[in-house]
């Protein structure tokens, strides 16, 4: 193989550079990581996420719940404000407020929906493929 030094610009500002070896063993270790990824993802609640909190938007909704409905909290901030919280899926968590205030009747029914899992997932991929690359 020519050790000939050359760019290869793969996606926007992902570029790998050096000798076609490697480029080659570079390009490896991208795959690695993204594969990597695909299996282990990354810890839950990161501050690049943002939660929307939503109520069930009825009479029954809370004074506590209600002053929160709609707002969006990051990711990194969740376990020490809602310590009750309840992981239902990688995107949905329960807020379970009322179990920090024994006063309030009934059980907490509001969730929190992660709404740029997409944007931010890809972003963090990307990342990580410039830290491999370099
Ligand atoms: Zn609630």
């Amino acid at each position: 193989m020519a050790s000939r030094s050359c760019r290869v610009n793969i996606m926007g500002d992902l570029v790998v550079s050096g000798t076609m070896q490697e480029i080659v063993s570079r390009l490896n270790l991208i795959m690695e990581c993204v594969k990597n990824r695909e299996a282990t993802g990354w810890p839950a609640l990161m501050g690049d996420e943002s939660w929307t909190y939503t109520t069930a938007k009825d009479e029954r909704v809370c004074p506590v719940c209600g002053a929160m409905d709609d707002l969006t909290f990051q990711g990194d901030t969740i376990p020490e404000k809602f310590p009750f919280y309840e992981m239902v899926s990688d995107t949905e968590i329960l807020p379970n407020v009322h179990m920090m205030y024994p006063s309030l009747k009934g059980a907490c029914r509001c969730n929190f929906e992660w709404r740029d899992a997409a944007e931010v997932l890809e972003a963090r991929l990307h990342e990580e493929k410039l830290m491999a690359a370099r």
